[in-house]
This record gives structure tokens, C-alpha cells and sequence, in this order.
């Protein structure tokens, strides 16, 4: 006896996406019911309903950078009050006591993150539907609050490509002067330019194609490389501090570890699947190569926080859902400045 709940679901793998109708629960004591006002769309989306990663679940709703308004609270719930505006990123709930989740990293939860779709439930009644959809219950403790000075829509992406960038840049002590290069310009590779800008480093855009050049400066970078001469790996060895990998499709990690100085380090975000890496490579200059999946609650509010301190949000096209097909066609071809949200108005 759920809330009927109008969404956009891939019904079997590469399906197109079309409307379908799901349950949300009803929210108990812990609970919030957010309606869902726009939805970025991640690369990881199409990822899982192409189903690449061999682990999909259909029919799928997709959709992890989720942000609306607070329409109901459950009797316990001292956080958030309605018509907050809130966002829920790519998790729901986690086991809340193992040592990952006690120091607030509930994405490497050592039981199982719940994530916000294709998860089983921890009851084991079903799995989890994403943001493609009007409305979410979720429990306060895996809801995050949006800072009333960002746009609610340009704010979304926030939630995955934002704080997917902003946590290895942190972690791993980017900080002013550091030769940053971001791997890839598109959903998350452009917020790694943004936040890696506001940390105080020097940043390059390493693209594989020319065309995002004037794109790259116009975000702030100081930089850009271009990749389709395969001449420039070479004429650029050496030369950064940091890379941040945020690629979607296969490519050769060995060519951009040369690209770092002695004692340098590579983070991969993005999730190609598997890339060999040749040891001489890492060996010979004492590399790191690492790896970061988005944040934990605590860090993900601090990001928001951060955003709103310093007037970041992401550079979006907004679009209607039933040109969610087209979107991701567009993802694939990298045509997009830099990440689709959808308008979840017009879903009905
Ligand atoms: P996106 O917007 O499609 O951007 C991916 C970028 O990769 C493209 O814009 C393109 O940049 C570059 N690229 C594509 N094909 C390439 C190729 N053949 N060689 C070199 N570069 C290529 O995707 P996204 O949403 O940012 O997601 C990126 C990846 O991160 C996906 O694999 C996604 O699943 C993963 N992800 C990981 C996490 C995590 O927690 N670690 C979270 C979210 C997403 P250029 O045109 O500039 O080269
Ligand atoms: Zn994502």
C-alpha cells in the first residue's frame, strides 16, 4: 500500500526508456518523501542500462543526482522540516556499523551500500528505483540539504559528478600551486575542473578531442591538451602533479601515467571496466594510481556547503524526460556542456 509514483524505466537491457509506474513507500518514524524536481544524468546510467557492468537489474529506474522539495516527514524526523530543499545522491542506506560507515564513509559500507537503483533492499522486498521519477521516501540520515543560494536544477549534478570530484581532490591534499590535470571534460570531468579551480591549483583539461578547448578555458581552466596527437603524451611527460581520470569508455592508463612527475599520482573516478596498466610505467617513477567512488553523507553536505560558500553549481542543459534517449546518445558522442538534467515537470 505504497504511494503510486509516476517514472521512466528501462523495461529490459538497452531498452529505450519509457513510462512506467511505481510504489514508494509510505514513510515511517525516519523517513522523509521528497518530490522530485530535477534529476541529472550520469554516465553510470547508461553504464547500467546498457547493462555493462553485467550486474543490472530491469526494469531499471535510473537516476542518482536527485534534488527536490521535503512534501512529508516521518514522526522522528528532526532534520529537515517540509519544503526544505534536499537532494539524494547515489545511496540510500547502508549497514550504519561497520568501521567504513561509523567514520562517515557509507559508500565503502564493508555489509553493502544500498544505492539509490538497482540495489537489492536490505528487507528483501525488491529492489531500488531511481530519481526518473516524481517522488522518493528516503531515511533522513542519507539526505543531504541544498544551500538556498544554488539553482535547484543546476544543483543536481552536484549530488553524483560533484561530490565524485570534490572527495579524491580533498582526500588526496590537492592544494594551491599543484599542477592538476582532469582527464575527460564531460559530467564529472568538469567539476573536477571547477572544484580543482577553487582549491587554488594549476589546471589543465586533457581531452581526446580539440574541440572542447575554448569549452575548457571558458570553465576556468589554465590549460588544455589535446590527446589526438598521440605526439602530445610524449611532449607533456612529466608534467603534472595530480591527474583526475574521469573517462568512460577504454583507454591506455599507461600512456597518461607518463604524463605524471616522480612520485605522482593518478585517481581513477571514471569506470571504463577494466584497463591493464603496464608496471614499468608506475615503477619507474614511483607512481600512485588510486582509486575514489563518490563520498559519504558527511563529506557530500560539506561539498554543498563548499558550493554554496563559493557559487558552484554544475553547467547544464535541461531537458524534458522523453528526450532521455536522445540524451544519452548525445552522452556518447561527448556532445553535452556538461550534464543533462532532467526537468522532472514534465513527467506526469
Ligand atoms: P560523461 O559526461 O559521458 O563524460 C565522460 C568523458 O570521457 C567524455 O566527456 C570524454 O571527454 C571522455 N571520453 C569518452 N570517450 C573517450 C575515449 N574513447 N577516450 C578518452 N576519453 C574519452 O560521463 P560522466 O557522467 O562524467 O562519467 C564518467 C565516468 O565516471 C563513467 O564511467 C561513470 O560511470 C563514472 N562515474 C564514477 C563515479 C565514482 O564514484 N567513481 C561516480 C559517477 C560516475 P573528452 O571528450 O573531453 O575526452
Ligand atoms: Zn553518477
Amino acid at each position: 500500500m505504497g504511494l503510486p509514483t509516476a517514472a521512466y524505466a528501462a523495461q529490459y537491457e538497452s531498452a529505450p526508456l519509457t513510462p512506467w509506474q511505481i510504489e514508494r513507500r509510505d514513510p515511517g518514524p525516519e523517513d522523509v518523501l521528497i518530490d522530485i524536481l530535477y534529476c541529472g544524468v550520469c554516465h553510470t546510467d547508461i553504464h547500467f542500462v546498457r547493462g555493462e557492468w553485467g550486474s543490472s537489474i530491469f526494469p531499471m529506474v535510473p537516476g542518482h543526482e536527485i534534488v527536490g522539495r521535503v512534501s512529508r516527514v516521518g514522526s522522528r524526523v528532526d532534520r529537515f522540516a517540509v519544503g526544505d530543499a534536499v537532494g539524494v545522491g547515489v545511496f540510500v542506506d547502508s549497514c550504519r556499523h561497520c568501521s567504513a560507515c561509523e567514520s562517515g564513509e557509507e559508500q565503502y559500507c564493508l555489509n553493502g551500500a544500498t544505492f539509490t537503483y538497482n540495489s537489492e533492499l536490505k528487507d528483501g522486498r525488491g529492489v531500488t528505483y531511481g530519481g526518473y521519477s516524481k517522488q522518493i521516501t528516503t531515511d533522513q540520515n542519507y539526505v543531504v540539504r541544498i544551500p538556498e543560494s544554488l539553482p535547484l536544477d543546476a544543483a543536481a549534478p552536484l549530488l553524483c559528478a560533484g561530490i565524485t570530484t570534490y572527495s579524491p581532490l580533498r582526500h588526496f591534499g590537492v592544494e594551491p600551486g599543484m599542477k592538476v590535470g582532469v582527464v575527460g571534460l564531460g559530467g564529472l570531468g568538469h567539476m573536477g575542473v571547477k572544484f580543482a579551480r577553487a582549491l587554488g591549483a594549476h589546471v589543465t583539461v586533457i581531452s581526446h578531442t580539440e574541440s572542447k578547448r575554448d569549452g575548457a578555458k571558458a570553465l576556468g581552466a589554465d590549460d588544455f591538451l589535446a590527446t589526438t596527437d598521440h605526439a602530445s603524451f610524449e611532449d607533456n611527460a612529466g608534467r603534472f602533479d595530480f591527474l583526475l581520470d574521469t573517462v568512460s569508455a577504454d583507454h591506455n592508463l599507461s600512456d597518461y601515467l607518463g604524463l605524471l612527475r616522480l612520485d605522482g599520482r593518478m585517481v581513477l573516478v571514471g569506470l571504463p571496466g577494466d584497463l591493464p596498466v603496464a608496471a614499468f610505467a608506475l615503477v619507474g617513477k614511483r607512481l600512485s594510481l588510486s582509486g575514489s567512488m563518490i563520498g559519504g553523507i558527511r563529506e557530500t553536505q560539506e561539498m554543498l556547503d563548499f558550493c554554496g560558500e563559493h557559487g558552484i553549481v554544475s553547467d547544464i542543459e535541461l531537458i524534458p524526460i522523453s528526450a532521455i534517449d536522445e540524451a544519452y546518445e548525445r552522452m556518447m558522442r561527448s556532445d553535452v556542456k556538461y550534464r543533462f538534467v532532467i526537468d522532472m515537470s514534465s513527467l506526469n
